[in-house]
């Protein structure tokens, strides 16, 4: 019974409201989010404090969403973002032929799961700005992806097993510098600047999708540029999770972000980097839409 709210299918949200910050549940329809009463230590923590605690905290007046500012669902990961590299296929080809693909010599489509991480400090909320560093990269691109957020961990999970360990899933941008990917075979510096993981707007819980048949689409100003379906992950969820964990402890609260399809900024030709001003959207089904604006900064 201690993981039993995570079939409820609620959408929970971290948020500052009045310099405090707050979990509370999001009602779409009303407008609302309805906090959960923890302490501020615990708030800190967003969803990672419902995690722990298995069950949900007793309810507080809600609040009118217009009246918050949303957090990252996770706000500060315990550790790096687990991600999955070219997990499309169609992404996988236009990312082989983009001449960035450290790892295109073992083909288009992986054999196995490519693993690679960012670390915790890259995420940023729905509506923060994501920085554009031109003394660092030349070649800011985005990446639209279903997140997993683990509730419970495990060694050697089973496919079988491996959806009784997620808590819920959220939506990432894998922003990624181009130029800093190829030129380094690890990904990690590339995928790992400052401001490069957007993630919320908010986080749902398990049942709250058909993870085998959900919508997944990215707009760049307007503009659709990616539009896919979580069914056509080449490694699917249960895979992803029994190829880490087989030797690496999942552990409450890690987020595994699942790739992205075709229509990133390197599968145009010539192809179309993030500049200062540019607004990225991405919508999943179920979920909602995480929108993040590009800056310049100058050093
Ligand atoms: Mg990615």
């Amino acid at each position: 019974l201690v993981y039993y709210f995570w079939r409820f299918g609620l959408k929970i949200a971290t948020f500052r409201t009045n310099g405090a910050v707050g979990v509370g549940e999001i009602l779409e329809d009303r407008g609302v989010v309805v906090p959960f009463d923890l302490s501020a230590e615990d708030a800190a923590r967003g969803v990672l404090s419902l995690i722990d605690r298995g069950a949900l905290p007793d309810r507080k007046e809600p609040i009118s969403l217009s009246d918050v500012t949303l957090l990252a669902p996770v706000p500060r990961p315990l550790r790096n973002i687990f991600c999955v590299g070219k997990n499309y296929m169609e992404h996988a080809h236009e990312f082989s032929k983009s001449g960035f693909d450290s790892s295109a010599a073992a083909g288009a489509v992986p054999k196995n799961p490519i693993i690679f991480s960012k670390v915790p400090e890259t995420v940023v909320a729905h509506q923060d700005d994501v920085i554009i560093d031109s003394s660092a990269s030349e070649a800011v691109d985005y990446e639209a992806e279903l997140a997993v957020i683990i509730g419970k961990g495990g060694r050697a999970i089973s496919p079988e097993n491996a959806f009784d360990h997620v808590w819920g899933y959220t939506i990432v941008n894998d922003v990624t510098a181009r130029d800093l990917q190829g030129k380094y075979s690890q990904w990690l510096i590339g995928k790992s600047q400052d401001t490069f993981c957007p993630m919320g707007p908010w986080a749902v819980t398990r049942d709250s999708l058909d993870i085998a048949n959900t919508a997944i689409r990215c707009h760049v100003n307007k503009e659709l540029r990616q539009e896919s379906n979580t069914g056509l992950l080449i490694f699917d969820i249960p895979t992803i999770i029994a190829t880490i964990s087989a030797g690496v402890t999942l552990m409450p609260g890690d987020v595994i972000a699942t790739g992205t399809p075709a229509g990133v900024g390197i599968g145009f030709e010539p192809p179309r980097y993030l500049k200062a001003g540019d607004e990225v959207s991405i919508e999943i089904e179920g979920i909602g839409t995480l929108s993040n604006t590009f800056r310049n900064i100058n050093r």
